[in-house]
């Protein structure tokens, strides 16, 4: 008998991109009738954006019971502390960068409690995305977590962001577009689960911005389109219900040199290197996203501290070991070495790489 299953998906219930938005916190979470609010806030950001997050709290009679500034994402550190929050709280704001949101995304997801998602860089799709990267025995690791009940970017803000900030953001998004082809090939060999809507939102994403002109990385329309594929890339894993739609052999090589490597690069800057090279040896829009990642100045930034080339090479062989039964182009050991010598051979990887 065909079994039927009814997945419930959940959308953000506030979304707010654009020019000044960290004056409107209070005011939106006031049409949500949140009044008493828990705060957690990256290293640097209440001297930064401070004045005006509690100014717009206070203006709309948002009380704030409980404040931390985040710099230990220890799973168990976490759990510990999410009891330790006040029980009148009704919402868990997240503000900053990645560890900060992923600290609070989980905190809120263990005491099942909505969370509002204020990043002021995007350097990868986690603002809002169903999943927290924390530190589980000492490892980073990806963990189960809830998709944000709100996502709130003002960018002003992320245009005050690291340039490095920008180009990880940039890198995890172009990167949908090497995990959709594994995604794709995986359904044909191994007959692994497809969402139709799930892909066409992840494609969707990634497309718009390929062929998008202007690319002066600080430039307010450019943010915008960056922060709304991030935002949907995100969406379009819940509405899957795993990762598939925004990580495939590109990001298993990035997960395996954070493994290796004593010096990780930022998530997204490692992802966009290997997503330029899945898509040479995936055979799958390989100019489009050469002429994207060099015109956004991405390979110039890399090449000021190049990756380390034999880690990399490393990590192309391990990624096929990192996820149990997820087929993608590098499950076949041709494409790892066609990889390798693409590496040691092309001009934009002898920069990036050495
Ligand atoms: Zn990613």
């Amino acid at each position: 008998m065909m079994k039927f299953c009814q997945k419930q998906i959940l959308i953000p219930s506030i979304l707010k991109i654009s020019k000044g938005e960290l004056n409107r916190v209070g005011k939106y979470l006031k049409e949500k009738e949140f009044t008493n609010i828990a705060i957690f806030l990256s290293e640097g950001i209440e001297e930064l954006f401070g004045e005006k997050i509690y100014s717009s709290l206070e203006s709309s009679g948002i009380n704030v019971m409980h404040r931390d500034v985040i710099s230990d994402i220890n799973i168990e550190n976490i759990i510990h502390n999410a009891f330790k929050i006040p029980k009148s709280v009704d919402v868990l704001v997240g503000i900053g960068g990645g560890k900060a949101l992923d600290y609070s995304k989980y905190c809120a997801h263990v005491l099942a409690l909505p969370f509002v998602s204020i990043p002021t860089s995007t350097s990868n799709d986690g603002f809002c995305s169903p999943n927290s990267s924390l530190l589980v025995d000492g490892k980073r690791k990806t963990v189960t977590a809830k998709i944000p009940y709100g996502v709130i970017v003002d960018i002003e803000a992320v245009q005050t962001s690291p340039k490095s900030c920008i180009y990880s953001g940039i890198g995890d998004l172009i990167s949908k577009v090497t995990a959709g082809y594994d995604w794709l090939k995986a359904v044909e060999v191994t007959g692994e689960s497809f969402n139709d809507f799930a892909y066409l939102i992840a494609e969707n994403t990634v497309s718009d911005i390929l062929h998008y002109k202007n690319h002066d990385i600080r430039s307010a329309e450019f943010l915008y389109h960056l922060v709304n594929s991030l935002l949907m890339s995100g969406i379009a894993m819940e509405i899957a219900g795993f990762s598939r739609p925004a990580s495939g052999s590109e990001h298993l090589i990035s997960h395996a040199l954070d493994q290796i490597t004593k010096t990780p690069a930022m998530h997204g800057i490692q992802v966009g290197i290997a997503t330029y090279i899945c898509s040479y040896i995936q055979d799958n829009r390989f100019k489009v996203v050469k002429d994207f990642l060099q015109s956004t100045g991405f390979f110039d930034f890399v090449a000021e501290k190049p990756l380390n080339k034999e880690e990399f090479i490393e990590a192309i062989r391990t990624a096929p070991t990192i996820k149990e039964d997820f087929y993608t182009i590098l499950s076949d050991k041709r494409n790892i070495e066609r990889a390798i010598e693409f590496i040691q051979t092309d001009p934009i990887c002898l920069k990036c790489l050495q």
